[in-house]
């Protein structure tokens, strides 16, 4: 598989290299030079196969024979046994697509586990010394730190912003120890990410710690992603699957340009909805034709709270290929949701007896705003209620319960450095 820059598109790498790097030089994300297309006919065969099948397919219609079909199918297994996704039926035509069953009970796992599994792969091939540096606006540092915990030779850190994730979210990564190191920086989730991509311009240091970014700009998360939406697919009853339409609560806009990725390899989904919070950089640029990130805003939904979203350029390099249009696009339709609202879905899933979460829930009420009549939709849970569990019961008023496997974690002392966003700061803790 080849890939380029985003910022040099003669800078061509294999898919095994992009993963090492991560990110490309001035900041450059990559991107395939050639995406896969399966015709009708195939795809109506990869959707009669199982989820491991499936993901094997499309994986390696990717990555092609840079890994043997056999270490890929391996690798697939092991990413992917603990995640299955399910479908929760909520009302006539719609549904949610809970894609948080995972070990951390995140979205991200899927991304976090198919790369730690490919970077471990590497490792064994080239040896030396990796460290995975990542920031986090919440689930990603415990989705990578539970992805990498425990392998050998691998060490991981986690920047975090102080004080704005969940109280779960902090124990689920805070308390791991061993391999895994965590940061609470005095700032928001941009400042952190502001930090790695300094560290990441850093050739010297980055060769001398083997440095890796676990954020979502790396392309084998993104590629494990494309492989949950031929699984939806194939799990809706025929007479849904026509007139799709998927809503996404977006942050960094990894999952939903997984999504688009998906349709442009012949997935025939009709349209995805880029649905946000207050943090509507993306709506207000497809509306007014304007790229204006404004200060982010906290809200509930703070796994979104992202004003300058990193796979934005992959979505406009996506539809450049495809020569598709991005305005008053068919296939990207978009909205931005008020704390009031989304407090107000949340209420109102609860009474058609769905207990859901803020992120899912900015998702649900965009959808219900755009759904048409003839529609099926689908909104993405991307996380599991208890991990915002006193923000979810303060809402419906009720408590609820924490699954077993984070509950052990809840009483656990956190260990986390505290650093104010700087470069220099963090360049000593990490050599
Ligand atoms: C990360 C995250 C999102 C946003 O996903 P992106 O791929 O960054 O757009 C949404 N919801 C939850 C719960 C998340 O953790």
């Amino acid at each position: 598989m080849k890939l380029y820059s985003l910022k040099n598109i003669f800078k061509e790498v294999t898919f095994l290299e992009a993963v090492q790097l991560g990110l490309c030089e001035k900041q450059g994300l990559f991107f395939p030079k050639k995406i896969p297309f399966f015709k009708k006919k195939e795809i109506k065969k990869i959707l009669k196969m199982n989820f491991f099948e499936k993901s094997f397919k499309i994986l390696n219609a990717f990555i092609g024979n840079e890994i043997s079909k056999t270490n890929l199918r391996k690798i697939i297994k092991k990413s992917f046994e603990h995640t299955i996704p399910k479908i929760r039926k909520i009302e006539k035509n719609i549904a949610c697509l809970e894609l948080f069953h995972g070990p951390t009970l995140a979205f991200k796992d899927f991304g976090a586990r198919f790369m730690s599994q490919i970077i471990y792969f590497l490792k064994k091939k080239n040896k030396g010394k990796v460290t995975i540096l990542t920031a986090t606006s919440g689930d990603t540092g415990a989705a990578v730190a539970n992805a990498f915990y425990k392998m050998k030779n691998v060490n991981v850190v986690i920047l975090y912003p102080k004080g704005k994730i969940s109280k779960i979210q902090e124990k689920m990564f805070c308390t791991l120890e061993e391999n895994v190191k965590t940061i609470s920086v005095n700032g928001s989730f941009d400042e952190c990410q502001k930090l790695v991509k300094i560290a990441f311009n850093d050739s010297k240091l980055k060769k001398k710690i083997g440095l890796n970014s676990g954020n979502s700009i790396n392309i084998s998360r993104l590629l494990a992603q494309i492989c949950y939406y031929f699984e939806a697919f194939s799990n809706l009853k025929k007479k849904y699957r026509k007139n799709l339409i998927i809503s996404v609560p977006c942050g960094n806009f990894g999952n939903i340009t997984a999504g688009l990725i998906a349709k442009s390899i012949g997935l025939p989904i009709k349209s995805f909805i880029a649905s946000t919070n207050s943090n509507d950089t993306v709506p207000r640029f497809l509306k007014y034709n304007k790229w204006e990130p404004k200060k982010t805003i906290s809200t509930i939904s703070n796994a979104m709270d992202i004003s300058i979203p990193n796979n934005w350029d992959r979505i406009i390099e996506l539809f450049k290929q495809k020569k598709w249009n991005i305005k008053n696009s068919k296939y990207l339709k978009f909205g931005s949701v008020s704390e009031k609202q989304t407090k107000k879905s949340i209420k109102k899933l609860y009474k058609l007896k769905y207990i859901s979460e803020p992120h899912a829930a900015v998702a649900y009420t965009i959808l219900k705003k755009k759904i048409k009549k003839e529609e099926y939709g689908l909104f993405l849970g991307t996380a599991h209620p208890s991990k915002f569990k006193d923000t979810v019961e303060e809402i419906i008023n009720k408590k609820i319960k924490l699954p077993e496997k984070i509950k052990h974690q809840k009483n656990m002392k956190s260990f986390s450095f505290s650093i104010d966003p700087k470069f220099n700061l963090l360049k000593k803790f990490l050599t």
